[in-house]
């Protein structure tokens, strides 16, 4: 019998040990300890290489995980983070926030045989941040300069990672972002016990050592027009996300003490990254707050509450749990962290006393088919209920938020501002106007980070080959 081969079956699945509850809530660390070096090549041996790998498949910018994890069990660090490198531009940042339960993890062939996945997105963190402490950096010594130039707008993961191939390209690059720090959601959203900062600032140096150019409080279409970049440079692209907050349109929504969900977690870390006191409104000291929508960022919201002091923290969604759409991981994370989850549950209005909120008013839900594929909840007659909250959040997603501008350079939008890019008789990411690129959430509506790295990494080889054609690069230079 062929030992390694049946490494799984005496090494269970072993995720790097999380720090326990009692002490993760009192602060904003990363909850996800560190790997040993012998537990990262001991969790890459359970992997059974099999033929058909379909963690590659099932993982959005198809990382060549067997192969990567090979090269960690045989020690050979550098060459892990270079191939991880190779279709992945942010491993480090993939590895701690993508849903892995949902992606690779979820298709491991030994998941599927109830041995529990290989821990892949814990490795591919691990190996990034081991090779980046031991001095490792994207080597360019072979690209020549094309001298070539291309504008990305936002420093998001769409645009980070447009950034990062162009520049192996040999195209220069200058990014502009309207926060004052790199990253986009990364920085401003995911709060800091998902993906702490120092992982973004170290990103920032790399992206910087390799010829990056950023120049961060600008906003494009304020401090400098589409028009001046069109004309200074060979091509755009824009990478500028989606932050339309979806209105549930509750009655009682204006009341004090009813937050949306992404100005809470942004004005909590900003604080945390000028180290700023807690503002009286983020003060959730002793109340009782009622998190809505199911979410990613609800449970964002549901554990940075936790961390604010609040007294209970009760999250209502108007679906099952197995509906959920967010990961596994962190709705298991923020029961772990106390809060209660009620499933089944839509809110019809916040209810309140002087100006503030004192509870909401919810129905049951039930479950009918609607005949495609996903349950729609009807409400059940009868069933209202109040529930007490001192504090509300609204959850209920994003949509796109396309910049002003596009339509005056021939930029479409679909019916729910999407910008409309790809298609026929264009390149992957190419909008209406051709030395124009776009990607990530403002073209998808809100997604995932490794969605948007994805993206960008392919709207820069689209440019890339744009700007090697001089026939399709001639275009004017004003729209
Ligand atoms: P963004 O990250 O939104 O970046 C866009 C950038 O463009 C921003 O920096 C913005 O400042 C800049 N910008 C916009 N307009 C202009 C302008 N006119 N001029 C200059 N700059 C401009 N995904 C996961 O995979 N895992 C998670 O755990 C996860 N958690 C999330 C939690 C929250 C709270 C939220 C809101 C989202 C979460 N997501 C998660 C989704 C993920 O963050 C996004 O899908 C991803 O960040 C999209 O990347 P992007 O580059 O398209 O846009
Ligand atoms: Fe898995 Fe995300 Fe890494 Fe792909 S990028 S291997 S989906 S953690």
């Amino acid at each position: 019998m062929n030992d390694k081969l049946f490494r799984f079956l005496d090494l269970p699945r072993q995720p790097p040990k999380a720090v326990p509850v009692a002490i993760r809530v009192l602060g904003y660390g990363e909850i996800s300890g560190d790997f040993t070096p012998a537990g990262t090549v001991g969790q890459a041996e359970r992997c059974l290489d099999c033929g058909n790998p379909y963690c590659e498949h099932a993982c959005p910018v198809h990382n060549y995980i067997p192969d990567w994890l090979k090269l960690v069990q045989e020690g050979r660090l550098f060459e892990a983070a270079t191939l991880m490198h190779e279709t992945n531009p942010l491993p480090e940042i993939c590895g701690r926030v993508c849903p892995q339960d949902r992606l690779c993890e979820g298709a491991c062939t030994l998941e599927q045989g109830e041995f529990g996945a290989v821990t892949i997105g814990s490795i591919e963190r691990s190996i990034t941040d081991e090779a980046f402490r031991q001095g490792w950096r994207p080597d360019l010594s072979g690209v020549v300069e094309t001298g070539r130039r291309v504008a990305v707008v936002g420093a998001g993961p769409a645009g980070l990672s447009c950034a990062d191939r162009l520049r192996r390209a040999g195209i220069a690059v200058d990014v502009f972002d309207r926060q004052g720090e790199i990253g986009g959601l990364l920085t401003f959203g995911i709060p800091p016990f998902k993906l702490d900062k120092s992982v973004l600032h170290v990103r920032r140096d790399v992206l910087e050592g390799m010829g990056v150019k950023f120049h961060l409080g600008v906003e494009v279409g304020r401090d400098i027009g589409f028009a001046t970049l069109l004309a200074d440079y060979d091509a755009v692209f824009i990478g500028t996300g989606a932050y339309t907050f979806v209105d549930g349109e509750l009655p009682g929504r204006e009341l004090d003490g009813v937050h949306d969900a992404l100005p809470f977690l942004v004005a909590n870390a900003r604080r945390l990254l000028d180290d700023l006191p807690l503002p009286a409104a983020l003060d959730l000291a002793g109340k009782h707050v009622v998190v809505l929508g199911g979410g990613d960022t609800g449970m964002d919201c549901n554990r940075t509450a936790i961390r604010l002091g609040a007294a209970s923290v009760t999250c209502a969604y108007r679906r099952d749990e197995a509906s959920m759409p967010g990961s596994r991981r962190e709705v298991g994370y923020s029961r772990e962290e106390g809060v209660h989850f009620l499933f089944h549950r839509q809110p019809l209005e916040i209810l309140g006393d002087d100006g503030r909120v004192r509870a909401v008013r919810m129905v049951t839900t039930e479950l009918v088919d609607a005949g495609d594929g996903r349950p729609r909840p009807r409400q059940v007659e009868g069933s209202e209920t109040e529930l007490r909250a001192d504090v509300v959040i609204q959850a209920f997603g994003f949509r796109p938020s396309p910049p002003d501008w596009c339509a005056a350079f021939g930029i479409e939008l679909d019916g729910s501002g999407r910008i409309q890019a790809g298609g026929a008789g264009r390149l992957p990411f190419q909008t209406g106007h051709p030395r124009v690129f776009a990607g990530g959430d403002n073209m998808r509506g809100a997604d995932l980070v490794v969605r948007a790295v994805h993206d960008g990494r392919e709207a820069a080889a689209s440019i890339a080959r744009v700007l090697a054609e001089p026939a399709r690069a001639a275009p004017a230079k004003v729209a």
